[in-house]
């Protein structure tokens, strides 16, 4: 089996790493054709400044950017289509990407307002996505680059390469992979349309509480491969995540989408041992981490799992997980049979619309939205009323939470330095 190739350089220029990462794989004259259009798909998934280390760095973007117009491209795109509920607009003006992108002379896209979309059958699906919608210019581009940043996620423990390619479909599809197997669906879009360079920003990656709330690291890194599982498990060997504890891995292998094992893997530039630093993923052990509750999850999305997991470190932070102990959490479709069975309904808390017809049965307390916003989850728990709109309260009641949630933060962060 041919090895898969992973560039390393460490330093605190990102012009300089990304010119070292292009060198290390063989220079641009090989990686971009000249008079091509090069799409470049990086994270601008939230409306979230560059200082949260939620969306890729502006500076890594405009960096790529610069490089690959060396390689005489007829145009450079960053297309991205951000996350549902969310303005691609509006994430490519806050994140700072959307002006690194222009002065650095590429056009944006907002691949959820592209019109002109081929309809591609996935052969061999692994997920219940059969078909997916997705741009022209996306598949007729000659080049289509993904720029990842990496970060804890509550639901899939990180993501990275592999997950950043779901920012290639719009609503419609993005909420299809939801609901089915996630991983699974991520490897089909994969199938169907592959980033033949993959260049993730471990600049500042972000641990803690993500995706809703990140810890920006200074790691001081860019990894880039034309692998993105080698790319992946590279990334995680670098911050000290056993690949054992992400299902990405073995979806991936099934797709035969690349390597991941360290003997398939020949990493140039910079050793893994010499820039290792190890992150703090505090979901690891998935729902298991809060034994005090019993979770009903089948079927559910990453959107409304990963929004249980924030909710249940947020009942700590503000004292209120004792108390609730002994809840039973729906998340996701359920048939009846499914739901919580012969339990006093006020410890019974429904997550998310697909439950909304067990709403004012008696049957549950209910945060209603799909996914919910942010803190009614936790309010259902504290206040044992159901919460889907945006009180009047709303504002003042989430930053009431903010401070002790903050401190939480920081307590954590200190245990897990001093261990
Ligand atoms: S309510 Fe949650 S689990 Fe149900 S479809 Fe919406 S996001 Fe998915």
């Amino acid at each position: 089996m041919t090895k898969s190739v992973v560039a390393i350089a460490k330093g605190d220029d990102p012009e300089k790493l990304v010119a070292e990462v292009f060198s290390l794989l063989g220079g641009v004259e090989n990686l971009v054709r000249p008079h091509s259009t090069v799409i470049l798909k990086p994270n601008a998934g939230h409306p979230a400044p560059p200082e949260t280390s939620v969306n890729t760095s502006p500076a890594l973007v405009a960096a790529v950017i610069r490089e690959v117009k060396k390689g005489r491209p007829k145009e450079v795109i960053v297309a991205e289509a951000s996350a549902i509920g969310c303005d691609t607009l509006q994430c490519f003006e806050v994140s700072g990407i959307g002006a690194a992108a222009e002065e650095a002379g590429a056009r944006l896209i907002d691949i959820k307002r592209e019109k002109d979309l081929i309809n591609i059958p996935i052969r061999d699906a692994r997920s219940d996505l059969k078909k997916i919608k997705l741009p022209r210019l996306l598949l007729e581009a000659e080049h289509l680059f993904n720029l990842p940043i990496f970060k804890s996620h509550a639901s899939m423990v990180f993501t990275c390469a592999l997950k950043n390619m779901k920012g290639v479909v719009q609503d419609v599809t993005h909420q299809q992979m939801h609901m089915t197997d996630l991983a699974a669906a991520m490897m089909d879009v994969w199938s169907v349309i592959r980033a033949d360079l993959n260049i993730a920003d471990l600049i500042r990656p972000a641990e803690g509480y993500g995706p809703h709330t990140t810890i920006p690291v200074d790691f001081g890194c860019v990894v880039a491969s034309k692998d993105p599982v080698a790319l992946d498990a590279t990334a995680c060997r670098m911050v000290g995540l056993g690949i054992e504890n992400v299902q990405y891995f073995k979806a991936a292998a099934e797709r035969k989408l690349g390597n991941f094992r360290e003997d398939d893997i020949e990493v140039v530039g910079r050793r893994i041992e010499e820039v290792q630093q190890n992150l703090w993923f505090p979901y690891i052990a998935g729902f298991d981490t809060w034994p005090e509750y019993t979770f009903y999850t089948s079927g559910a999305c990453s959107s409304c799992t990963s929004l249980v997991a924030f909710t249940m470190e947020k009942l700590k932070a503000l004292g209120q997980y004792e108390r609730n102990a002994g809840c039973h959490v729906v998340v996701g479709p359920k048939r009846d049979e499914e739901m919580p069975q012969g339990v006093d309904p006020d410890q019974v808390i429904l997550i998310g619309d697909c439950l909304k017809r067990y709403r004012g049965k008696g049957l549950g307390h209910c945060a209603a939205g799909c996914p919910p916003l942010e803190p009614h989850p936790l309010w259902v728990f504290i206040d044992r009323e159901d919460h889907y709109e945006m009180e009047p309260y709303f504002r003042a009641r989430m930053a009431e939470d903010e401070g002790p949630w903050r401190a939480w933060i920081e307590r954590m962060k200190a245990e897990r330095n001093s261990k």
